[in-house]
């Protein structure tokens, strides 16, 4: 078997060409088989951690202690899949037997989820592992039974080409079919890729700038298709005055290091605080974050466009600067601690409630709680809500508001580490995402499913999953009762 390992990059039409003809390949493959070829990718990728560590690091300036964290919650992620796989219930199995007594008639159904076909998967700067050649996204896709084309972040093109090699090769070793996987190039490569027929699905994680322009380049298809987009997020905080009655300090404390984390480039960095008016809190924060030094931002990009959205906010008449505001080094992000008022963002929610991607929050003081719900009211949907409250307080109605806004709702705690698991919802309303999936956790697997049900069928023609005596072992549902395999 012949596989596009020589380069590790290709065109979008040889690439989409091989992955046309994987699909079927791909699509008749059984879970398990694919779950093996996800543990040969992990393996390898493990088995190459330092050399693909230190390169990114020199193109990321992320520091080897967290990209090596990185490499592992990458390849467990991968991992994480093939259980998936295994287990089986990602096939939702369901299987209503024919009555030909009822009235009217039922025919029989046999339904499951089979794969979309070839996925253009975008890589995000901030992530150079998880969120890129071999992240979630890919591992998801090919977990569903999906061919995968990746369009490698400009931010990290060696470390892309390093990552991409590693997984051809070790697609190719474990037996899956040439056409599996393939890495492209460049931004017009990246529009081609959305916009080619062989395409039947689009997962994205970046800005909301890029990530609208292609959505709506795979919207004007002639045939569209669905676009998965992670995009940017606010992440609204709320502090109500008991939880700072217990502990202000400590509050302030946990707020400084998460939204400084990373150099503040994470999608779930706690940019909005709201808190009591006259409670002090935003002085607070801005003494504990202010022994953090500056970081060397991803790209000079995201560099300057933090300088500028911080710049803009900060000129705001109704905004006041408590740490930062100045420049710093080239390139580097600076934190930033913003305060104003309920009634000053809700006179311009344009420019307060943008996201600001770096090492920056706006603390925003609330006198009651009909400010409090109005600037949640304006707030757009977020990946995640924040709610901290004394133990026994009562926040049914708080979380009623921050229900509707975002994927996530934590009690306690901070947004920044989004543990990948089987209950993990990473998403939320637009502009956070343009669907109602998540890209991270087990059921990211769904957003390359598409459901189908035989009428009729007789059994040779059906997929193995859907035979009657349950050859694979899956849970499914049959005549409206769950049957687990023993
Ligand atoms: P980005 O600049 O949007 O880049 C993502 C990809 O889109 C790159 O391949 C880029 O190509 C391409 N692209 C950007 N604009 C385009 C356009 N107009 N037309 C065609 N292609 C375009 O995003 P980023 O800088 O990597 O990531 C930072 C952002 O991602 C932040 O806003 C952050 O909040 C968000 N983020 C979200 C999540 C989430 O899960 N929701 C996770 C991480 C990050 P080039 O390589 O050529 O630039």
């Amino acid at each position: 078997m012949t596989t596009n390992t020589a380069s590790t990059t290709t065109t979008v039409d040889e690439a989409a060409s091989l992955a046309a003809t994987a699909a079927p390949l791909l699509a008749a493959s059984s879970p398990s088989t694919r779950a093996a070829w996800l543990e040969a990718v992990a393996d390898a990728l493990d088995g190459r951690g330092d050399e693909l560590v230190a390169l990114a690091d020199e193109e990321s300036h992320l520091g080897t202690a967290r990209l090596t964290g990185e490499v592992a919650r990458t390849t467990g992620q991968l991992r994480l899949f093939a259980t998936v796989l295994r287990d089986g219930a990602f096939l939702e199995v369901v299987v209503d037997h024919a009555d030909a007594a009822a009235t009217p008639p039922k025919p029989e159904l046999r339904r499951m989820l089979r794969p979309t076909g070839p996925v253009a998967v975008f890589s995000a700067s901030n992530f150079p592992f998880a969120f890129s050649v071999a992240g979630g996204d890919t591992a998801s896709a090919l977990a569903a039974g999906c061919p995968v084309i990746v369009k490698a972040h400009s931010a990290h093109p060696r470390l892309s080409r390093l990552t991409a090699g590693i997984v051809t090769e070790a697609l190719r070793d474990a037996g899956a079919p040439e056409g599996t996987f393939a890495l492209v190039e460049g931004r017009e490569q990246g529009t081609a890729l959305v916009q080619h027929p062989a395409i039947t699905a689009v997962g994205f994680t970046g800005s909301l700038a890029g990530g609208r322009a292609l959505f709506d380049l795979a919207s004007q298809r002639p045939a569209p298709i669905p676009f998965y987009g992670e995009l940017g997020s606010t992440n609204p905080v709320v502090i109500t005055a008991a939880a700072l009655a217990d502990g202000a300090e400590a509050l302030a404390r946990g707020l400084a290091g998460s939204f400084t984390l990373g150099v503040g480039q994470f999608c779930t960095n706690p940019g909005l605080v709201l808190v009591p008016a006259g409670s002090g809190f935003a002085e607070l924060v801005a003494d504990a974050a202010s022994g953090t030094a500056a970081g060397r931002m991803l790209t000079p990009g995201i560099a300057d466009a933090y300088a500028s959205g911080t710049a803009r906010a900060a000129a705001h008449p109704g905004v006041r600067t408590l740490l930062g505001g100045d420049a710093g080094a080239p390139e580097s992000g600076v934190a930033t601690v913003l305060a104003t008022t309920a009634v000053t963002v809700l006179e311009d929610p344009a420019v307060l409630l943008e996201e600001i991607f770096g090492p920056a929050t706006l603390v925003i003081e609330y006198a009651d709680e009909t400010e409090l719900h109005a600037v949640l009211a304006a707030v757009g949907g977020a990946l995640t809500a924040t709610v901290h409250a004394a133990a026994d307080e009562d926040v049914a109605e708080l979380v009623s508001r921050l229900e509707p806004l975002a994927g996530r709702v934590l009690f306690g705690g901070w947004p920044t580490g989004v543990a990948v698991g089987w209950a993990q919802h990473h998403g939320g309303p637009w502009p956070a995402t343009t669907s109602l999936h998540t890209s991270v956790g087990a059921t990211a697997v769904r957003r390359f499913q598409r459901p189908i049900v035989y009428q009729d069928a007789p059994e040779h023609v059906l997929p193995e999953a859907l035979h009657e005596s349950n050859p694979l072992r899956l849970p499914r549902r049959v005549d409206g009762v769950l049957e687990l395999p023993a």
